[in-house]
Formats: structure tokens, C-alpha cells, sequence
């Protein structure tokens, strides 16, 4: 099996696993408890917090809310900054950002709330401008991600929250991090950021297993109300060994984050790069530059993307066509659609995500077969004039 699927989610590390075990069967104690048996597990706790608010740079540990994944951590940004102010009723986001944020402002635009959809460009980024342009001193919330899980494209976090903050400096700026933890540097206090959220699944932490940063001068009501956990913020009993697996992973992951940038880029850059040269219908969906090490999407002109991903499937490949939300759907990707990728590529486009595990040989055999499977499924599209029109063309 050759996983080139990680922005769904990742293997979990050896490592983390370890670390979470004793948290199962022998330190289980409720972190809240009083008796000296729950000192481990509140310790445990107290350091992973520590461990995650260094990961992103914030300047206090109590900035550091645990959740559940990180639909949990943007619901919780976006509905706990609203419900603390309601006298401001206009929000900011873009047209290509993970449902986990998309539907809830849709969901806010049938409460009364006023939004602004940002558009990209064909390369996916963002309009500046419109930014500029949008933000008013009724804005109470911009959300945009960092960088996106279907193009990885990144976004110019300290740019937006310039523009934000010069045009409303009472705008709160939530970014959605979750595909940039463990593949760029993070740091909260240099970008400007008031709320972050991560999802430990997608940098090889188990699933279920999130984290909200909220910095100390912005106030959210929380998303769910019961005990006293996380001062206040996110009650329910603390899942003790998974943030302790989360913490152990981000610390895995920007200790890996150099090889990151370099060795899984360059795996990335030579299956672009050979997919490009050896499959005459195949465009890069991106701009080169400007995204995260891991992640390519490939528009495949005139074949169906799910036809690809099938005969992938039959070799051991596992890549997707949208995200993994959306795939299992015949609507194209709505991040593809906003950058106006042709018709004739945009049901045939599939995206390729590496990790710290993948190998050369798994590269080299995707490399290989990638074309052939092409070929096959090319022969029986019924766009045979078009498609000898492209070749022609290369
Ligand atoms: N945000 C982005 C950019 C994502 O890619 C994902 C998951 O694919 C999420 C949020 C949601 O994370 P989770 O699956 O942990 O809820």
C-alpha cells in the first residue's frame, strides 16, 4: 500500500502511540480529581498545553484550549466570538475554506449575519484587495485558512491580519491551521493571529484530538458548556491520553519540520514533476510556488477523476479527488471551482499528499504507473478529438 493521502489524515506515529499508553491502564485518574493519583494525569495535561503553545509560538499556555478535531476548534472560534458580541453582525471568509468553516457561515448567513465570500485567483490566491475593501467597522470576524487542504496553497496570514487590523483593529482574525501544523512554521504572535485551530490526525496524532488558541485579549463563549475544564472554555473530561499523544506529536513534527521542507518537498517536486513531463493531459492545477511541501493537484484533462483513483486503488495507491469530505460526491470540488480550473480538468483532478513517511520507492512506483493508468483510461474517453488536439499541442 503506498499512502499519498495524508492532508485526510495520517498514520500515528510509534512514538505517540507509546507515550499515550500509560494513560489508559495505568495514570487514568480524571485530571480534576483531588487525591494524589490524579497528579500525573493533570501534570501530563499541564505539560502538553505547554508543548502546544510552543508549537505555535503563543505567548501563555492558558491561550491553549484542548478540543475533540478541528471542526470542534473552528466552531468553537467562529460561533464562541460571535455569541460573546452580538452587536456586530459581518463576517469575513473565503469561497475555498474546509466545510468546517464554509457551512457554518452558511449557516450564520440564515441567523441574520452578513457575508463575505473572498474569491482566489486561477493559482488559488487570495484577492488582497478584496480584503481591503470588505472590512468595516461592522466586521466582528475574518476567518481564513492557512493553507488550503486541496491545493495546499498558503495563504499570507501576516498580510491579512495587517489588512484587518489597519482597516478594524477590533476584527478578530481565526485561522485555521490545520493543514500547516508540522509541514511550516507556526508562530501565533509574528502572524497576528487572535484564533488558531489544529487537528492532531492530520500531523500523525490519533483522530479525535484538536486544539483552539485563543489569544488573551480576545473573549469567546464556549461552544459547550458543563464543568470547569479549560478554564471555563470547553467542558467535558480531558481525553488525557490523546492530548498527551498530540503534544508528543508536535514535538515529533517540528523536530521533522526541516525534512519536511526539504526531503518530503523534493519527493513532492520529482512526482509533480514526472507526472507533468510523462502524462501530455496533465496540468498543474497551482501555481509552483507558495505551498506547502506536501501537496500537489494534478488536473487530469478529460478523464474521470474517480476512474483514476479506482485503478490507483487496484496497484495499492490511495491519493483523492477533492477532499475527503467531499470525495464519494460527483459535485467537483468547490476549491477548484472558486479557481475557475477548466471544465475539461476539473473531474479529473487529484490530489497527491506525502508525509515524513513516504519513500523514494513508493515515489518511483507512482511515477511509473501513474501514466500507464492514464493511458488506459484516456483510450476510453469519448473526447479521443480533443484529447489528440492536446497532444498535438505539447
Ligand atoms: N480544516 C482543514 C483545512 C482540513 O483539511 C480539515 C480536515 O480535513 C479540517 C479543518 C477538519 O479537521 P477534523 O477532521 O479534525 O475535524
Amino acid at each position: 500500500m503506498i499512502y499519498l493521502d495524508n492532508n485526510a489524515t495520517t498514520k500515528v506515529d510509534e512514538k505517540v502511540l507509546e507515550s499515550m499508553m500509560p494513560y489508559f491502564t495505568e495514570e487514568y485518574a480524571n485530571p480534576s480529581s483531588i487525591y494524589d493519583f490524579s497528579k500525573k494525569s493533570s501534570r501530563a495535561i499541564k505539560e502538553a498545553r505547554g508543548v502546544i503553545k510552543d508549537f505555535i509560538n503563543a505567548n501563555d499556555e492558558k491561550e491553549i484550549i484542548f478540543t475533540s478535531c478541528g471542526s470542534e476548534s473552528a466552531n468553537t472560534a467562529i460561533k464562541g466570538v460571535l455569541n460573546y458580541n452580538k452587536a456586530k453582525k459581518h463576517i469575513v471568509t473565503t469561497k475555498v475554506e474546509h466545510p468546517c468553516v464554509l457551512n457554518v457561515y452558511k449557516s450564520l448567513e440564515k441567523h441574520g449575519y452578513k457575508v463575505d465570500y473572498l474569491s482566489v485567483n486561477s493559482n488559488g490566491d487570495l484577492d488582497l484587495e478584496e480584503l481591503d475593501s470588505v472590512i468595516n467597522p461592522e466586521t466582528a470576524l475574518v476567518s481564513i485558512m492557512w493553507a488550503n487542504n486541496e491545493t495546499g496553497v498558503i495563504n499570507p496570514i501576516k498580510k491579512v491580519s495587517e489588512i484587518i487590523k489597519s482597516k478594524n483593529p477590533d476584527t478578530k482574525l481565526f485561522v485555521d491551521a490545520v493543514q500547516v501544523a508540522g509541514k511550516i512554521p507556526m508562530d501565533v504572535q509574528e502572524m497576528g493571529i487572535d484564533l488558531l485551530g489544529i487537528s492532531g490526525h492530520k500531523f500523525h496524532a490519533p483522530k479525535g484530538v484538536g486544539a483552539l488558541y485563543v489569544n488573551s485579549k480576545t473573549m469567546i463563549t464556549p461552544l459547550i458548556i458543563g464543568g470547569h475544564q479549560e478554564r471555563g472554555k470547553r467542558a467535558g473530561t480531558e481525553n488525557v491520553p490523546y492530548i498527551v499523544g498530540m503534544a508528543k506529536a508536535a514535538e515529533l513534527a517540528q523536530n521533522a519540520l526541516k525534512y519536511e521542507l526539504t526531503e518530503v518537498k523534493r519527493l513532492r517536486d520529482k512526482l509533480e514533476t514526472n507526472l507533468l513531463k510523462n502524462i501530455y493531459n496533465a496540468r498543474l492545477n497551482t501555481a509552483v510556488t507558495n505551498r506547502v511541501p506536501n501537496t500537489t493537484n494534478i488536473g487530469f484533462e478529460y478523464v474521470e477523476g474517480e476512474l483514476i483513483l479506482l485503478h490507483m486503488s487496484d496497484l495499492g495507491i490511495c491519493a483523492s479527488s477533492g477532499s475527503a469530505c467531499t470525495s464519494g460526491s460527483l459535485e467537483p470540488s468547490h476549491v477548484l471551482r472558486a479557481m475557475n480550473v477548466p471544465f475539461t480538468a476539473i473531474h479529473g483532478s487529484i490530489r497527491f499528499s506525502l508525509s515524513r513517511y513516504t519513500t523514494e520507492k513508493e515515489v518511483d512506483f507512482v511515477c511509473e504507473k501513474m501514466p500507464q493508468i492514464i493511458e488506459k483510461i484516456t483510450a476510453i474517453s469519448p473526447f479521443q478529438d480533443e484529447l489528440a488536439a492536446l497532444k498535438a499541442r505539447k
